[in-house]
């Protein structure tokens, strides 16, 4: 049978895509070579981060965090397998739910390892062996992402003493020690969860501060806020060696700018160094769709390879490694392929770190203002003075907003605090339609609530918040 579009990969970028042209009326079918749908961020990534980091913030707060509220008396006893019992209930959950929607739309999911053959034409090896040939007008390539390693570093991940995220979400005790090679969003996700549940947690970053990448006022802020929870971060310190020793593993490390070496022991150790574009058996080069110098998947303004007809989208090619990302150009595509207009506005993309607090980011930092030369003002409001923050004893970090000098439209919103995942998408929403810090500011919020910080840091932009 002929489809009007093959998708290769289920993740957020293939299962969306297929089910926006399903619902467009296009003829699809999704290949995928894992046991289930919803790629690494409903097997291995986003999902069961979350569902961990919930699970082990209850267990630390019924630990530390109630008498303060006079709730007092909590032992809370650690059930480990039935916290991974929850993670595992929960990705079966969501991967369940991918396939109801297939059905749901009539789409043809298929086992097996995909492998494009030209323009018009996908081979799909099943694990048994078989192979088919599928055709179709259109071919999409959503295979995401897999680990990297560390660069210069040989590394034997085993994903039992040496983990990769993987491993490193199916632990089967805690371990009383953890080393994370890697202060970005996945290493300090997953150093907070073991860290919570007893495991004492060391980060070694390269770079000079944690979270590279995020406005510097608040990665050297929430560097603090982990700190002071009990997290040892080593910045400035390159990795030479991971090695596995006779009741672990350790790791060497050397200050970036020169000087002696240091080695620490652990029970595990984390490799969290990023993330490579997963093209792997793909049949690119035969089939002439070209890789640019990072292994991604070229794509024009359309999405489309250098190959008409051949498509990509998500981790497999430029821009943020993130699972909304991959979804938002799954639905371009899509309304591309059904003759529509899809488009994504690459300029309003939020980032989140789902740690306690959570570090929540949207557009432009501070630094990247500066490096474009553009005049900026900004307002900021700390949560120690927000009324509800203070009600539930959650007055770490503060709201940073950053408007144009001359026109007050919001380039920037940056916030470090409890929920700021949730608070982050109505600066997103405003910087859609092209608001300006005195929209926001002038904006009635709900009192008493969090988001009353972000109108105020607005109010500080454009004029003077109320209550500082
Ligand atoms: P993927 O989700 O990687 O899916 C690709 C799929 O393609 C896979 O299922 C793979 O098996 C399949 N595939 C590959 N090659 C073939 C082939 N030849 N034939 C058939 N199938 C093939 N992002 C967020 O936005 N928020 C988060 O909180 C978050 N947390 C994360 C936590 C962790 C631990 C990790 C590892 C990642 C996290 N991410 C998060 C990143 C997110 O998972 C990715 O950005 C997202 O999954 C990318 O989606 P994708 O569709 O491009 O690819």
């Amino acid at each position: 049978m002929a489809y009007d579009l093959v998708v290769i990969g289920s993740g957020p970028g293939g299962y969306v895509c297929a089910v926006k042209a399903a619902q467009l009326g296009l003829k699809v079918a999704v290949v995928e070579k894992r046991a289930t749908y919803g790629g690494t961020c409903l097997n291995v990534g986003c999902i069961p981060s979350k569902a961990l980091l919930h699970a082990s913030e209850m267990y630390s707060h019924a630990a530390h965090g109630m008498e303060a509220l006079g709730v007092e008396g909590l032992t809370p006893k650690l059930n480990l397998e039935k916290m991974m019992g929850h993670k595992d209930a929960t990705v079966k959950s969501n991967v369940d739910g991918v396939a109801f929607l297939f059905k749901k739309n009539k789409i043809d999911g298929i086992q097996g390892t995909g492998r494009v053959l030209g323009a018009g034409k996908v081979a799909v090896t099943s694990d048994k062996g078989e192979e088919q040939v599928l055709e179709t007008k259109a071919i999409v390539i959503a295979t995401g992402s897999d680990v990297a390693g560390i660069p210069g570093v040989k590394v034997d991940i085993d994903e039992k003493v040496i983990v990769s995220s993987t491993g490193a979400i199916a632990l089967d005790k805690v371990p009383e020690s953890l080393i994370v090679v890697g202060g970005g969003v996945i290493g300090l996700e997953l150093g907070s969860v073991w860290m919570r549940l007893g495991a004492k947690v060391t980060v070694v970053e390269y770079l000079d501060t944690i979270l590279g990448g995020m406005d510097g006022e608040v990665s050297k802020q929430f560097q603090r806020m982990l700190a002071k929870q009990g997290m040892d971060i080593r910045v400035g310190a390159k990795v030479t060696a991971v090695e596995k020793s006779k009741d672990g593993a350790k790791v060497t490390f050397e200050p970036v700018k020169g000087g002696e070496a240091t080695t620490i022991d652990a029970d595990i150790v984390l490799v969290a160094t990023g993330r490579r574009p997963y093209t792997d058996g793909l049949g690119l080069a035969e089939a002439g769709v070209a890789l640019d110098n990072r292994g991604r998947v070229e794509i024009d303004g359309h999405f489309q390879t250098n190959v008409p007809g051949i498509y990509a989208i998500g981790d497999v090619v430029r821009g943020p490694m993130l699972a909304h990302k991959a979804e938002d150009e799954g639905v371009a595509l899509a309304e591309i392929l059904a003759g529509q207009a899809g488009h994504v506005n690459y300029d309003v993309i939020p980032g989140v770190v789902y740690t306690q607090p959570e570090v929540a980011s949207v557009g432009k930092t501070e630094e990247e203002l500066k490096a474009a030369g553009v005049a900026y003002k900004v307002g900021k409001f700390p949560f120690s003075a927000n009324g509800r923050a203070r009600a539930m004893l959650a007055t770490d970090g503060f709201v940073k907003i950053l408007a144009d000098k001359e026109t007050d439209r919001v380039l920037g919103g940056h916030i470090v605090g409890f929920g700021a995942g949730e608070m982050i998408h109505e600066i997103a929403v405003l910087m859609e339609f092209g608001g300006s810090s005195e929209d926001l500011g002038r904006t009635c919020h709900a009192h008493p609530t969090m988001s009353e910080a972000v109108k105020e840091a607005a109010l500080g932009a454009f004029f003077k918040p109320i209550h500082m």
